[in-house]
C-alpha cells in the first residue's frame, strides 16, 4: 500500500470516527438492530420454506435470527478464548495468532425467476464445497505443526453495479480492484455476485509466518489482497489518541464479525477501505458501520442506495440456509 493511500485511509478513518461519535453510538446501534430485525421479518413473510426462521429457543440456527446469531457468536468467542488460554501472556498470543481473510471467488448470481435463483443457489453451494476442499489442504500441508483454526464462511451479496459506480468516483481501493480481477476470472458479466470468502483465526503454533502465508497465497490466485494474513494489532487510533487493544477485545470482535450475516447491516458494500477496523476498534466502530459512514459521510455518495431490498435479503437468507439447513457444521471452518 503506498503512503498516499495509507495517509488517505487514516484521514478518512479519523473523520469516520468523529462522525460516529456525533451519531451517538448506543442509540444508533439499538435503532439499527430493530430496523434489521424488521427488514428480515418482512423479507421472509409469507415464504413457507423460510417460515421456521426467527425462533425464540435457538432451534433455527439461522444467522438471520438475531437470537441464534448471538449464540453462534458467543460459542465462537468461547472457542477462541479457551484456545488462547495456552499462552502465558498477550505477546505470546500475538506471536502465534493470525487473522486470515481468504477471498475464494465470485459466483455470478441472479434472482430473476425461480430457475435462475435455483441455479444460483446450486452454483454457490458448489463453490463453497470447493472452497472447503482447498481449505483442508492447509491442514494437510502443515500437519506436523498442529495448526489450530476457527473461522466462518461469509457469503456476501455484491452489487457489482454499485462497485463500478463507486470506482468511477476515482477512489478505486485495493479491494475494489481485487474484486474486478475476481470478476474477470468468472468469465461472466453479472450485476450480482456472491463473494465466497472466509475469515479465520489461526494459531500457527510456532510455524514461520512466511511459510504459512506463502502457502495460502499460492493456493489461491494471489491477486492483490485475495489473501490477507495479519497479526492482531496492539494499538488503534481513536481520533488522535493511541488506544491499546487487548487480545480479548480482538477475539470478541472477530467472533461477532464471523456471524454477522455477511452483508452485516443489510447493505451493499461499495468500499472496504476501512475494513481493518473490524478488529482494531470497538464494536460501535465495527467495519460495516464504518463502511456506511464512509459511503454516506466521506465519499459524499448519499444518493447511492446501498440498502438491500426485500428480494435481496430473501436471497441472502436462502444462500445462508443452504448451509444452516443441510450441513451439520454450517458456516464454521475449523482445523483441530
Ligand atoms: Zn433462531
Amino acid at each position: 500500500m503506498d503512503n498516499d493511500f495509507r495517509k488517505r485511509l487514516d484521514e478518512n478513518s479519523k473523520r469516520v470516527a468523529s462522525l460516529l461519535e456525533q451519531m451517538g453510538a448506543n442509540h444508533w446501534h439499538f435503532a439499527e438492530r430493530t430496523r434489521q430485525q424488521t427488514k428480515i421479518n418482512e423479507a421472509i413473510e409469507g415464504i413457507d420454506e423460510l417460515s421456521h426462521m426467527i425462533c425464540d429457543d435457538g432451534s433455527c440456527h439461522s444467522v438471520f435470527c438475531l437470537g441464534c446469531r448471538k449464540r453462534k457468536q458467543s460459542s465462537l468467542y468461547k472457542q477462541y478464548a479457551s484456545r488462547l488460554e495456552r499462552f502465558d501472556n498477550e505477546d505470546e498470543a500475538r506471536d502465534n495468532v493470525r487473522y486470515v481473510t481468504i477471498l475464494h471467488e465470485l459466483v455470478p448470481v441472479s434472482f430473476d425467476g425461480i430457475i435462475a435463483e435455483e441455479s444460483s443457489l446450486y452454483d454457490t453451494e458448489k463453490s463453497v464445497d470447493a472452497f472447503r476442499e482447498r481449505l483442508k489442504t492447509i491442514d494437510r500441508h502443515f500437519k506436523k505443526y498442529d495448526l489450530w483454526a476457527r473461522g466462518t464462511i461469509h457469503l456476501e451479496l455484491i452489487n457489482m453495479e454499485l462497485f463500478r459506480f463507486a470506482s468511477l468516483s476515482g477512489r478505486l481501493t485495493t479491494k475494489q480492484s481485487t474484486l474486478r480481477d475476481l470478476e474477470k476470472a468468472t468469465g461472466k458479466f453479472s450485476d450480482y455476485y456472491i463473494l465466497v470468502h472466509s475469515h479465520i483465526l489461526f494459531d500457527i503454533n510456532g510455524l514461520d509466518e512466511k511459510k504459512f502465508a506463502g502457502y495460502i497465497r499460492n493456493k489461491w490466485n494471489n491477486n492483490i489482497r485475495q489473501v490477507d494474513v495479519r497479526r492482531l494489532t496492539k494499538y488503534y487510533i481513536d481520533g488522535d489518541r493511541f488506544m491499546e487493544h487487548s487480545v480479548d477485545d480482538a477475539i470478541k470482535n472477530i467472533a461477532k464479525y464471523g456471524y454477522n450475516g455477511s452483508n452485516g447491516k443489510l447493505t451493499f458494500a461499495t468500499n472496504w477501505g476501512s475494513s481493518r477496523k473490524v478488529y482494531t476498534q470497538q464494536e460501535r466502530k465495527d467495519a460495516l458501520g464504518n463502511i456506511n459512514a464512509y459511503v454516506t459521510g466521506v465519499m459524499g455518495l448519499d444518493a447511492l442506495d446501498t440498502k438491500l431490498s426485500k428480494g435481496h435479503i430473501r436471497f441472502l437468507i436462502k444462500v445462508h440456509n443452504l448451509f444452516t439447513d443441510n450441513a451439520s457444521r454450517g458456516l464454521l471452518v475449523s482445523i483441530l
